[in-house]
């Protein structure tokens, strides 16, 4: 059995991450959120495109206004009106303004703009009551961007305000990269679908349910194969599908030690190299890591108990995912926090202890409160409305209420 640590370093060694030269594919603007970026982006537009105004005011030349105040205001005559989307068609002379609105274009002549707020209007004329700083209010084109220049790295995650940059560079289409297809195959006798009435002894494949959520929160696309029974042939047919499908396997049950557990002899059958079959975290101790030689897919066989299923995902197949789907190396992981905990904690100290409860912020720290009833890796009840898990280091038999402890915090569950 190998420390959690290892299981996770096991894992991120073995995971090429997606390269753009093979792994790429457009999608609209629309549909790129929280994808990632496949190759630089460059704009030949200048942002702004144009110098324009900042306020809604009068577009001058600063000398004709550097001195002035309320007891030695200077009045100008209006020589053109310019709203937002308009070409100017004057040139600003000594003496003159040009009205002008926020995101209007800058009429030639003019440098500086003063704001309506220090400006009386009588007819054609204005008059202007306090002197702005020299270029005031105008916003010059190529401020904040010269065409040309790298706007967007590749790799980088989109989100809301990338999402504003590609769509101000008129990029429709983006390229991204695409998302592992992950395939999900829940083994057991005992599993039934969602709609089939239940017979005595079985229970609903709800890992499925479960799993494909994360899957998806983690920037993956979950590929359900449906329920595989505890019988080898069937479970090798399941698996082999599922490994020429999918670039990551997950299998849910089957990997302890009892007589159906199945899984590890059909990898090594399938030509599999196990790295590892039990990791000390608790729960999901009976975890198996697997890949193959012919074709760059992760298996990973983990414990069918739904709490284990879940912190297995979040704890070690979530980063490979992330890394797999090329995030950033600081995205791979869940958060952890430290927080106070309001009861005590309690573990065995031989494994890492994983603690399933509710993370909040209280007096501007975080706070966890575990979950009321049974830790028990069988227990999907008390996993509802959870949002992070505790976690005590080996060793680590209680930690008391009131002292800080680490929290993985589970952002799909938020
Ligand atoms: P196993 O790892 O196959 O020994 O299963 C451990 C426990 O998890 C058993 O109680 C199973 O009934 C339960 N279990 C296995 N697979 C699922 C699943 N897909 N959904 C819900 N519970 C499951
Ligand atoms: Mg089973």
């Amino acid at each position: 059995m190998i420390s959690a640590e290892q299981a996770e370093q096991t894992i991120l060694q073995r995971v090429q991450p997606f390269q753009a030269e093979t792994e790429c594919e457009q999608v609209s603007l629309m549909d790129a959120r929280d994808r990632i970026l496949a190759h630089p982006i460059t704009s030949p537009l200048d942002f702004p495109h144009w110098d324009n105004s900042a306020m809604d005011g009068y577009a001058v030349q600063y000398a004709d206004v550097a001195t002035c105040s309320t007891e030695s205001p200077v009045t100008l005559t209006i020589c053109e009106e310019i709203p937002a989307g308009k070409q100017p068609q004057v040139t600003v002379q000594p003496g003159q303004a040009a009205r002008i609105f926020t995101g209007a274009v800058m009429p030639a002549g003019a440098d500086t703009v003063v704001m309506q707020e220090n400006t009386q209007r009588q007819g054609d004329r204005v008059t202007v009551l306090a002197a702005p700083k020299p270029k005031a209010f105008v916003r010059y084109r190529g401020d904040y961007y010269q065409a040309g220049q790298p706007l967007l790295p590749a790799g980088l995650p989109l989100r809301a305000t990338e999402l504003a940059v590609l769509a101000a560079v008129q990029c429709g289409q983006v390229p991204v990269l695409r998302q592992p297809r992950v395939a999900i195959l829940s083994t057991g006798d005992e599993l039934v679908e969602i709609d089939q009435p239940l017979q005595p002894g079985q229970i609903v494949d709800s890992n499925r349910y479960a799993l494909a959520a994360a899957i998806s929160h983690a920037g993956a696309i979950p590929v359900p194969l449906g329920i595989v029974p505890d019988r080898p042939d069937a479970l090798k047919t399941a698996i082999a599908t599922a490994i020429a499908e999918a670039d990551v396997v997950l299998s849910s049950g089957g990997v302890s030690v009892g007589d159906y557990d199945y899984v590890d002899q059909i990898l090594a059958d399938l030509g599999a190299h196990i790295h590892f079959r039990a990791v000390a975290v608790k729960p999901g101790k009976p975890l198996t890591f697997a890949t193959f030689t012919e074709k760059p897919v992760l298996y990973f066989g983990l414990p069918g108990n739904p709490a284990s299923a879940l912190l297995t995902f979040w704890r070690f197949v979530q980063p490979a995912l992330r890394k797999l789907a090329g995030y950033p190396e600081q995205r791979w992981r869940s958060p952890l926090v430290t927080a106070t905990t309001t009861q005590d904690l309690r573990s065995d100290g031989k494994r890492e202890t994983y603690l399933w409860g509710h993370l909040a912020i209280s007096n501007r720290s975080f706070e966890f409160r575990l979950a009321g009833g049974g830790h028990s890796s069988g227990n999907l009840i008390n996993l509802a409305g959870t949002n992070g898990f505790a976690v005590l280091p080996i060793g680590v038999t209680s930690i008391a209420a009131g002292e800080t402890v680490s929290v993985m915090q589970v952002a799909s569950a938020f």
